[in-house]
C-alpha cells in the first residue's frame, strides 16, 4: 500500500534542526524512482477532479512533487519562496514561527485575480506555513482550491487551521 511505502521510506531524524523536533527526511523517497512515479500518479488521482487553475508549491520540498504534479495535470506551477529569493516584484506575507517570525513571497504576476489555486507541500505540521501561503494568495485575490501533501502529521492539528480556507485537504499519508 502506497501510504505504508511512503511512511517506510521517510527517515526520522531526531533533534533536527533543533532539539525536540523529529525531522521527516524525504530524500530516500527521491532515490526510489518507482516510488516517485507511484506518488505522482496518486497525487494526480487525488487532485485531478478538483477545480483549480494552478498549483502553488512551497519552498523548497513543495517544489519537488508540486512541479511534477502540475506538469502531469497541464497546470502552471507557482513557486512560493522565502523572502529575498524571487527575482521579480513580490507580494509578502509575514507569519509567526515557534521562535520569531518568517516571511514568504510570491511574484505579483503569479496568477490572475480570481484564479483558483491548489497549494502543495511535502508535509503538513502545525499548518503555519500553509496558512501564511493561503493568506498570501487571498491578498492577491486568488481563491484556495485545496491542499495537497505527501504526509500530514495529524497529531499537530494543522488540518483544523485549514478548514476555513478549503474543505479539500488531501494527503497521501498520515
Ligand atoms: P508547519 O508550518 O508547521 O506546518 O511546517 C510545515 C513546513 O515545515 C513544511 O514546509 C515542511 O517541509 C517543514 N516541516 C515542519 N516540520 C517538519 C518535520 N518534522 N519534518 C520535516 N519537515 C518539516
Amino acid at each position: 500500500m502506497l501510504e505504508n511505502q511512503i511512511k517506510n521510506a521517510i527517515r526520522d531524524i531526531p533533534d533536527f534542526p533543533k532539539p525536540g523536533i523529529i525531522f521527516k527526511d524525504i530524500t530516500p523517497i527521491l532515490k526510489d524512482q518507482k516510488l516517485c512515479t507511484d506518488i505522482v500518479d496518486a497525487l494526480v488521482k487525488q487532485t485531478q477532479d478538483l477545480d483549480f487553475d494552478a498549483i502553488a508549491g512551497i519552498e523548497s520540498r513543495g517544489f519537488l512533487f508540486g512541479l511534477m504534479l502540475a506538469n502531469k495535470l497541464n497546470k502552471p506551477f507557482i513557486p512560493i519562496r522565502k523572502a529575498g529569493k524571487l527575482p521579480f516584484k513580490t507580494i509578502q506575507q509575514f507569519y509567526d514561527l515557534e521562535y520569531g517570525t518568517a516571511t514568504i513571497e510570491i511574484h505579483e504576476d503569479a496568477f490572475e485575480k480570481g484564479a483558483k489555486i491548489l497549494i502543495h507541500d511535502d508535509l503538513l505540521a502545525t499548518g503555519g506555513t500553509v496558512v501564511a501561503t493561503s493568506q498570501l494568495i487571498e491578498k492577491m485575490e486568488g481563491k484556495i482550491a485545496g491542499y495537497s501533501f505527501l504526509i500530514s502529521l495529524d497529531f499537530l492539528n494543522g488540518n483544523e487551521r485549514l478548514e476555513k480556507y478549503s474543505e479539500n485537504n488531501l494527503s497521501l499519508a498520515r
